[in-house]
């Protein structure tokens, strides 16, 4: 069974991360698509929203859709979490390296050189990122081989929207409905979520 991991700050969850996922899964016959909200950073380097919101808001973004789950992994984690350590902890559970897809944005991936222990990575996964606006394809041609190699491109429609604009939107007053899916917009509201 292929397994996509999505993983990200969540901070919060919109339908531009939505999109590249389901996009990817049904590019590539993904069955299961698995949403990893980051833990809680170590040392604060800036205002993340605690996880258990970021994990809430995730799960209420993709209930109901069978195909969809969201893990724990890496906000249960008390250290600091790195894409790899999830990786092998998903190959650790039984599941095959060609099974396993690990989704981006073309922003994330053009940056994975700086990823803690990248080199093994992609002998974890397939990794397949999604087009985002603002970011040229033409960065992937400067990717090392060995990751390229391991790469699948897929253009999805374009989504201009990025959790910063939604945090300054919802800070500032200005609406956030139809950017993220309607529980979402009712959690940030109620809990006052960028309002601090
Ligand atoms: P922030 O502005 O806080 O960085 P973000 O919108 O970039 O938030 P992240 O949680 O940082 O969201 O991203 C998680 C993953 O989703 C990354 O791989 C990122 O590239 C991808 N992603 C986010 N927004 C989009 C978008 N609009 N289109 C395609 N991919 C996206
Ligand atoms: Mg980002």
């Amino acid at each position: 069974m292929k397994i996509g991991i999505m993983g990200g700050t969540f901070d919060p969850i919109h339908y531009g991360h939505l999109l590249a996922a389901e996009e990817a899964r049904r590019n590539l016959g993904i069955e299961r698509l698995i949403f990893v909200p980051t833990g809680d950073p170590e040392y604060k380097n800036h205002d993340i929203t605690p996880s258990e919101d970021r994990y809430a808001m995730t799960l209420l973004a993709t209930a109901g859709v069978l195909e969809y789950s969201v893990s724990r992994i890496e906000i249960d984690r008390k250290e600091a979490t790195y894409t790899i350590d999830t990786l092998r902890a998903f190959i650790e559970s039984g599941i095959k390296p060609e099974d396993l897809f690990f989704i981006t944005g073309l922003d994330a991936m053009l940056s994975i050189t700086s990823w803690y222990d990248y080199e093994h990575i992609p002998e974890l996964c397939t990794l397949v990122t999604a087009n985002r606006p603002g970011y040229p394809v033409s960065g992937i041609e400067k990717l090392p081989k060995f990751i390229r190699d391991k790469l699948k491109y897929i253009e999805i429609p374009q989504f201009a929207i990025s959790s910063t604009e939604i945090r300054e939107r919802a800070r500032d007053g200005r609406g956030i409905r139809f950017l993220v899916p309607h529980l979402v917009e009712i959690y940030i509201e109620s809990n006052k979520l960028y309002k601090r």
